[in-house]
């Protein structure tokens, strides 16, 4: 085998993970994004239990201002009554005063009922906010993880990158030129084998031309039909 195709394949083999560490990186604030939107949901449920709440509270203080104002009602009536010497206009108070005053039951049953939806609202939002901060913790831990993957890949890379200097360096000037044109052309591979007569990078077959070329030649062979640079495998 040419020299140049064994530091070839040497460089490529860099390449080849560098490219895909890349590639890692690159999927990562998709990671990101996911572990985050778990949170969606449960931060969700939260705010909705929190609504629930206010609004019960609302309905509270707005009964217990109506009780109040029937309180306040009947005390004066009841202060009508004391002075009143009539009787008929007593009785009248009497009755007004009763039907305040079951206006006021009624509307402490009312807010007891009120009360009862408040605990429940209490407990449902506890529950909501336990769930949020497993879903939290996890999404957290999730986060470190992919903190120590960037980090990680990122120290490979740089070692990846100098090993590849250091490899490129020997080669051959034109050689690495072509080399690099057709890595970054092509993505996956710039040198492939030719095996049973056909290119290892696009699949077609290699005329046999071209195969007397590559035994003999001293120089790089590429293929027809791709373009990579071809080393034969028997
Ligand atoms: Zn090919």
């Amino acid at each position: 085998m040419l020299t140049e195709i064994t530091q070839l394949l040497k460089l490529q083999e860099r390449d080849q993970r560098i490219n895909h560490l890349q590639k890692d990186l690159k999927d990562i604030p998709v990671h990101q994004a996911r572990a985050k939107s778990l949170l969606a949901g449960d931060l969700a449920a939260v705010e909705k239990a929190t609504g629930r709440i206010r609004e019960v509270e609302l309905k509270i203080k707005s009964i217990e201002l109506d009780i109040a104002t029937r309180k306040t009602s009947i005390k004066r009536l009841q202060d009508q009554q004391f002075e009143t010497r009539k009787n008929d206009e007593f009785q009248a108070l009497g009755h007004e005063i009763q039907r305040y005053e079951k206006d006021v039951f009624s509307l402490e049953d009312k807010e007891i009922e009120q009360m009862e939806f408040l605990d429940e609202g209490k407990k449902a939002l506890k529950a909501a906010q336990d769930k949020l901060a497993v879903t939290q913790a996890r999404v957290n831990e999730e986060l470190a993880q992919l903190e120590e993957r960037v980090a990680g890949v990122n120290a490979r890379l740089k070692e990846l990158q100098a090993e590849r200097a250091e490899l490129a360096a020997p080669v051959d000037k034109a050689s690495l030129e072509l080399y690099t044109r057709l890595i970054t052309r092509r993505g996956d591979a710039a040198v492939v084998p030719l095996e049973h007569g056909i290119c290892g990078g696009c699949h077609m077959k290699i005329v046999t031309s071209t195969i007397q070329e590559l035994r003999q030649s001293e120089h790089l062979c590429q293929c027809d039909s791709c373009g990579r640079i071809l080393y034969l495998v028997e």
